[in-house]
């Protein structure tokens, strides 16, 4: 690739862990490049594909470079870059070591291929630790991009001030994250809380404990937001980090709306989906997904199932691990769940990968019942979609009360607790086989009716959601070049490339 040198030439190094970081960075990466930077992204053989490919659909000048991750020195299968592709729980310190050794190696990569064309800022996933080190050497700003909004990492930043969970009198009780106004309040349990705050002596508490150091060292934080969205969160992560905190979301409109699908137009299961919405009535369809890898235990995806099929909106549904299901859960959603994705059918399941963003921007969906993770949640208030929380774990408790609370946008599933083991939850001979559901069908149709209401409270959900929709769009316009007169564009790129100090 030809240098420019007078451009700012950035290295993303997404999280290798999931497809949910992979997807945003890229974004982000196509997003500079349309801004005339040069972009050059680093990560594993497997994930390199994945972000190629979108490079590739977007027509955007940046270099993706694959390094090895050593996953058969730690012991995994060759090929298992991703947690999600693990076989148990217990690989993920092995997955923790093999990302060491992949960041020495892109360590190296990066520092070679300095002497040609020197970075001027590294933005790097919240587990490549690593790369502090590397930006330090290189002399260039490094900030990290951790997948979750501001409001969340404000949370975050108050909960590891005041720790309130400490004094909480059991697991269960309620408690308001502390030193948050009025307008964000937030009110949690110690089971509700991102893994940063399980007990030091907890299985990945030395990786989490590793993040927060580098979390703390970094010169800023680039969070997939727009400033409008989450009530000051931003200003106030800054206040409290001391950090820049550069807004650059929702990355996924930095695309083309009619990419996506043309991209797809080869991909069958992306095809069947769009065929089966055109066939529905406007705003009628409840979308359920989970997110890239998330599953539930076999139980809990039995009550689901049934308040699905019973409810009386049409469904589509994203089902991940659907293969390593117990024989009598697969027996049972194949004979009550597949019409073969008829344009009759009511419930149409995808096992596998669905284009999420062009599904969520059809104008037969109606609500999004979701796991709350940030990547989902952007993208539902960027298509101006109603939301079901039904948070899994992370920080997705605390984007439930965004959604729900903040922003009015969403009704709660209601539930307490994270589940656990949720990228091998289901599968047939795991440890989660006899888990228990914590909630039961009536209580899931109860939600689905609640979202999908026509009544004032409905409305004035889905009134709110298009408002923000609405605010989320200008970005669009501003990014895309074809768009903009050059000279506005060019002040729009300095002030970009100025608040990230390069
Ligand atoms: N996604 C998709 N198709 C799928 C599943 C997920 O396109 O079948 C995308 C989705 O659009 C989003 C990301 O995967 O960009 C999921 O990110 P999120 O932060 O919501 O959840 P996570 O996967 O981290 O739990």
């Amino acid at each position: 690739m030809e240098s420019r040198a007078t451009e700012p030439h950035f290295v993303l190094f997404p999280w290798t862990g999931t497809i949910s970081h992979i997807i945003p960075m890229t974004d982000l990466g196509c997003l500079l490049a349309s801004h005339g930077a040069e972009v050059t992204i680093v990560t594993t053989p497997v994930n390199a594909a994945i972000a190629q490919g979108r490079v590739g659909r977007a027509g955007a000048a940046v270099t993706v470079t694959a390094v090895p991750f050593p996953a058969a020195d730690a012991g995994l299968p060759e090929g298992c870059e991703r947690l999600d592709l693990l076989r148990s729980p217990a690989e993920v310190p092995r997955f923790f070591e093999a990302n060491r050794g992949h960041g020495e190696a892109a360590s190296r990569h990066c520092l070679r291929e300095s002497r040609r064309r020197r970075p001027s800022c590294v933005v790097s996933g919240m587990c490549q630790t690593w790369t502090l080190g590397l930006a330090r050497e290189l002399g260039v700003p490094c900030y990290v991009f951790h997948g979750f909004g501001a409001f969340a990492l404000l949370c975050i930043e108050r909960l590891y001030a005041h720790r309130p969970h400490e004094a909480a009198a059991s697991t269960d009780e309620p408690f308001d994250v502390p030193a948050l106004p009025p307008l964000l309040r937030c009110r949690l349990s110690s089971r509700q809380l991102p893994p940063h705050f399980l007990p030091p002596a907890s299985v990945g508490g030395e990786a989490l404990r590793g993040m927060r150091e580098f979390d703390v060292a970094a010169d800023g934080v680039v969070v997939n937001t727009f400033e409008e969205l989450e009530r000051g969160s931003a200003a106030l992560l800054a206040e409290a980090t001391g950090k820049k905190v550069v807004a650059v979301g929702p990355v996924s409109l930095c695309r083309s709306p009619s990419l996506d699908p043309q991209s797809m137009s080869g991909d069958a299961t992306a095809r069947r989906c769009l065929a089966w919405l055109d066939a529905k009535e406007p705003k009628s369809v409840v979308y359920v997904s989970f997110g890239s890898a998330g599953r539930m235990p076999p139980a809990q995806l039995m009550e689901l199932s049934m308040a699905l099929v019973s409810c009386p909106s049409p469904v589509l549904w994203l089902i991940k691990g659907a293969d390593s299901l117990p024989g009598d859960v697969k027996r049972w959603l194949g004979e009550n769940t597949d019409a073969d994705g008829e344009a009759s059918s009511k419930c149409l399941v995808v096992r596998g990968w669905a284009p999420q963003v062009a599904i969520l921007a059809h104008p037969a969906i109606g609500g999004f019942m979701t796991h709350c993770g940030w990547g989902s949640t952007l993208e539902a208030i960027a298509a101006g979609v109603p939301m079901a929380t039904w948070p899994f774990f992370a920080e997705q408790f605390i984007n439930e009360r965004l959604i729900v609370d903040v922003l009015g946008i969403g009704v709660s599933v209601g539930v307490s607790k994270a589940t656990e083991n949720v990228l091998t939850a289901g599968s047939a001979g795991g440890s989660d086989m006899e888990a228990e559901a914590e909630v039961g069908t009536e209580q899931v149709k109860k939600a689905m009716e609640m979202l999908m209401d026509r009544g004032p409270k409905g409305e004035e959900r889905r009134k709110k959601a298009q408002e923000l929709k609405l605010k989320a769009k200008p970005r669009r316009v501003l990014w895309r070049r074809e768009d903009r007169p050059t000279i506005i564009w060019r002040l729009w790129s300095n002030l970009l490339f100025e608040k990230l100090g390069v």
